[in-house]
């Protein structure tokens, strides 16, 4: 079956009033993005309350599409569609039993029609044309029968200006118009977590950038090529995706000789969230996302979590708060990050390490021993700062 064009179905909620057309007007650009690497040609366009993906060059990649528009959040499902002019209803029949041979090469389904009419000259009802397109198909297909309670097969056939037939709804990922709900900075590592978690607020409507913290030489070329990978990766979903890339490594080096070595993971992540807050203040981000999850790790307790927090004045968003690492891999596997999360390189948190890290830090004790980084800490931070490198990721 050659298709030329694709229904979108798109969520109500949130969609009312004046904002419905921001929100489909974001959804087809986001939609435009998502469909540029794509072999073929498309155009997207908004009638009568409707979206359509349609194809206007002579071949396209099939797949292709189907695989991009899976990726764009608001999209709820999308149907490819045979569009035909109305040339009567004998004609339509036929149309309709010739897209069903071809489309469902199994013979004894179960259907309904569902027929709606959106242009009331049309000779025929919705019910009558349900009733006789209905016979018309059983006429074709003797093994199929009529279930109007729970068929394999619902058969759309919309009478608008052209007709549309569909019976296929691929289901898309749902979520809100990336774009239609400001921007977020996203803290990325290397890991499973944060992947998924930028990828969980990108749903949400929210467009990223991210701020990577590298050490070189303790830390390798290939350790932030993986994190540009991963920021390919959820660049599928979230659009282009700013990447900060920060050299940590002598504010680090500078807290590994200054402060006792159980604090060292909780000094290190205020220190990353205060530089990522600057970098997010000055792009206009309103807030820090990380993949944080309670009682991951030492510096992921609830205490851990308060102390690193401590220092952002922003909101700090932590979609994957209350998952278990299980639940988190199921959803990166998904979303097709695992494979690239895995690969072993060793990552700058993990280099500096104490044995015994505390797993309940005072947040006293942590101010005073940050009091010994007095007389550099700023100058260090101001470097990183200056000599950030920046990329613009897009997805291939
Ligand atoms: P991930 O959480 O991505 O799997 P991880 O579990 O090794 O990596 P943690 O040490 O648990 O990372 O850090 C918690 C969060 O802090 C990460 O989810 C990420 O948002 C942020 N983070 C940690 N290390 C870095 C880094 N090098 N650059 C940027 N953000 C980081
Ligand atoms: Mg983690």
């Amino acid at each position: 079956m050659k298709y030329r064009a694709f229904l979108i179905k798109y969520g109500e909620i949130g969609v009312k009033g004046k904002n419905r057309f921001l929100f489909e007007n974001m959804l087809m650009t986001q939609i435009r993005h998502a469909l540029k690497p794509v072999e073929g040609a498309f155009e997207v366009t908004k009638e009568q309350g409707r979206i359509y993906v349609l194809v206007v060059s002579e071949d396209y990649d099939y797949s292709g599409t189907v695989e991009a528009l899976k990726c764009v959040f608001g999209i709820v499902g999308f149907c490819p569609l045979l569009q035909v002019p109305d040339e009567g209803f004998d004609r339509l029949a036929e149309t309709v039993v010739d897209y069903l041979t071809q489309a469902h090469p199994k013979k004894n389904f179960t259907f309904k029609v569902n027929a709606r009419r959106a242009r009331k000259n049309y000779p025929m009802d919705s019910m009558e044309i349900n009733a006789e397109l209905g016979g018309r198909i059983l006429d074709a297909f003797p093994e199929a029968s009529v279930d109007v309670h729970d068929p394999e097969l619902v058969v759309c056939v919309e009478i608008r200006e052209q007709i549309n037939i569909y019976s296929e709804n691929i289901p898309g990922p749902g979520g809100m118009p990336v774009g239609s709900n400001g921007k977020g900075m996203l803290l990325l590592s290397g890991g499973i977590d944060s992947p998924v978690a930028g990828y969980m607020i990108a749903k949400r409507g929210v467009s990223l950038e991210a701020t990577y913290f590298h050490a070189p030489p303790y830390t390798s070329e290939r350790a932030k090529q993986k994190v540009v990978d991963l920021a390919r990766i959820v660049a599928r979903y979230s659009g282009p995706i700013r990447l900060n890339i920060v050299n940590f490594t002598d504010i680090q080096l500078y807290i590994y000789e200054k402060c006792p070595h159980e604090e060292l993971t909780i000094i290190m992540r205020r220190y990353m969230m205060k530089l990522a807050e600057h970098f997010a203040a000055e792009s206009g981000c309103l807030g820090l996302i990380t993949g944080e999850s309670i009682g991951q790790v030492a510096s992921q307790t609830m205490h851990s979590l308060a102390a690193t927090n401590d220092v952002c004045t922003m909101p700090v968003y932590r979609p994957l708060i209350g998952f278990d690492k299980q639940e988190i891999v199921t959803v990166s596997e998904q979303i097709g990050t695992y494979e690239t999360s895995i690969q072993p390189f060793e990552d700058c948190c993990t280099i500096f390490v104490a044995k015994h890290p505390v797993t309940k830090p005072h947040l006293e004790h942590i101010r005073k021993s940050e009091t010994h980084l007095d007389e550099k800490i700023d100058e260090l931070m101001q470097t990183a700062i200056d000599t950030v490198e920046i990329l613009t990721v897009e997805a291939e």
